[in-house]
């Protein structure tokens, strides 16, 4: 294999390890690696530095090869350096974190009824940014991988290359809770409210994360407020709408709501088939149409996931060098559809709702008793309950919770499911993600 062929198969194990790790892991260690090459079963991985190189070395290295293992079929020993350059052959790369946000543009965003409403609004707000005070806020919401960030990437690049006198911030609500923090302990709150509020768009992406931070929530008020009264564009992601953003205050809510808010649905089939096209395309990738009716009946609703299976078949592909079959096409995507109850393990339950809830696994099997903690604990044991119909003792063992109690959690999120339809909804699209169904 040479080291062109390496590029779509870290990409395809890349989709497959952010699923298996926590978004920090991933974005730290896994998703700053640059694939070199694979030879004679070993694969070679770089990095720009000692520390990440030391801790993907111990830490990640059974993750990477049981991934390089599941895209591939061969288990490969792993070495991690530091500052390699692949092949010559290869372009040279893009700098870390500028890559994957240029390429999101509203030329290479695929419109179709499950999106074309949010796509006219970023294209709106892009263009004539503050101007139009319907639009402003901006609220997109929607569930994950329906192109939220892809969007409003695309908002910035367009003004940027458009509008380049204007001055655009994009951060997630984490890197700006980060930042903040950072800044009060340098003793510094004045530069990091200087530079938010002198901005004339201000893009946050994934504002659920602020959510029930206090102090965060009231830093981004205020700055919410001063951008507003100046007609500055604001425009803000979430994965749910404002009103079920639990824990978040009532007076953002209220904000939020004061300009067009703007939901993303799950593409429908003709959407999906465009955005396979579209992306085959980008990476000059060749397949018949079936191969694409094929990855669409797999993928459900995920984009995100959508392109992991197309990046699967490309690597399958150059694997085996010759045209992708129905047969070769069904066997590269045998993980996707319907989980498997090998992979549907209490462990990998209760790591799925540790993201969804944006809880820890720590914290969920801990005995801490903070609400957000201890309503996504019930929630979890009630998940679990509910895909492996296990026995409450048998809960209660996996928790390390007495019997009672994981009989109260269930009975009592059984209850408030049963009574509030939203809920009911959120966990059964919960289950259903977990099941993959
Ligand atoms: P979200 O932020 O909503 O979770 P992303 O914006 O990260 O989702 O989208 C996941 C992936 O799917 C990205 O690679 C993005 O480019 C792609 N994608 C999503 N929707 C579209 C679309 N309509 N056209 C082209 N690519 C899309
Ligand atoms: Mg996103």
């Amino acid at each position: 294999m040479d080291t062109s062929n390496l590029k779509p198969i870290w990409d395809s194990c890349l989709a497959m390890m952010e699923e298996e790790c926590t978004p920090l892991a991933f974005s730290t260690w896994i998703e700053t690696l640059s694939p070199i090459s694979y030879k004679n079963n070993v694969l070679i991985l770089s990095t720009d530095n000692e520390v990440s190189r030391s801790m993907v070395s111990k830490r990640h290295a059974t993750l990477i090869k049981q991934a390089f293992k599941n895209v591939t079929g061969e288990l490969p020993e792993l070495e991690v350096v530091i500052n390699a350059r692949p092949g010559e052959e290869e372009s040279p790369s893009q700098p870390e974190g500028q890559g994957a946000a240029e390429k999101y543009t509203f030329d290479n965003f695929v419109v179709g009824g499950s999106n074309r409403i949010a796509h006219a609004a970023c294209v709106a707000v892009a263009d004539i940014p503050g101007q139009v005070p319907m639009y402003n806020p901006l609220f997109l919401y929607g569930g994950v991988g329906l192109g939220k960030t892809h969007l409003i990437h695309a908002i910035k690049n367009y003004i940027n290359e458009n509008s380049p006198d204007k001055k655009v911030a994009l951060v997630t609500s984490e890197n700006f809770t980060n930042e903040l923090v950072d800044s009060i302990r340098e003793n510094k709150p004045f530069e990091f409210r200087e530079k938010y509020r002198k901005m004339d768009v201000l893009l946050i992406d994934d504002i659920q994360f602020i959510a029930g931070k206090k102090s965060i929530e009231e830093e981004f008020f205020n700055t919410f407020n001063v951008l507003y009264e100046s007609n500055k564009q604001i425009v803000i992601t979430s994965d749910r709408p404002p009103e079920e953003i639990k824990t978040l205050e009532e007076r953002l809510i209220s904000r939020f709501k004061w300009g067009l808010q703007c939901d993303i649905q799950p593409p429908d089939f003709d959407t999906k088939l465009a955005i396979l096209k579209n992306k085959a395309q980008e990476i000059n990738l060749n397949i018949d149409d079936k191969i694409y009716y094929i990855i669409c009946e797999k993928v459900r609703s995920n984009v995100r996931e959508l392109e992991g299976a197309l990046n699967r078949i490309a690597a399958y592909k150059s694997l085996v060098n010759r045209e992708i079959t129905v047969d070769l096409a069904e066997d590269a995507l045998k993980d996707y559809g319907p989980r498997d109850s090998s992979v549907l393990t209490p462990e990998f339950i209760i790591r799925q709702c540790s993201e969804f809830y944006g809880v820890s696994v720590e914290d969920i099997l801990s005995d801490k008793r903070k609400k957000e903690i201890s309503s996504a604990r019930r929630c979890t044991m009630y998940v679990v309950r509910e895909i492996l119909g296990l026995s409450y003792p048998k809960i209660a063992a996996i928790f390390n919770k007495d019997h009672s109690s994981v009989i109260y959690a269930i009975k009592e999120t059984d209850k408030q499911v049963e009574a509030d339809p939203r809920l009911k909804v959120s966990i059964s699209d919960l289950i259903k993600d977990i099941k993959g169904i």
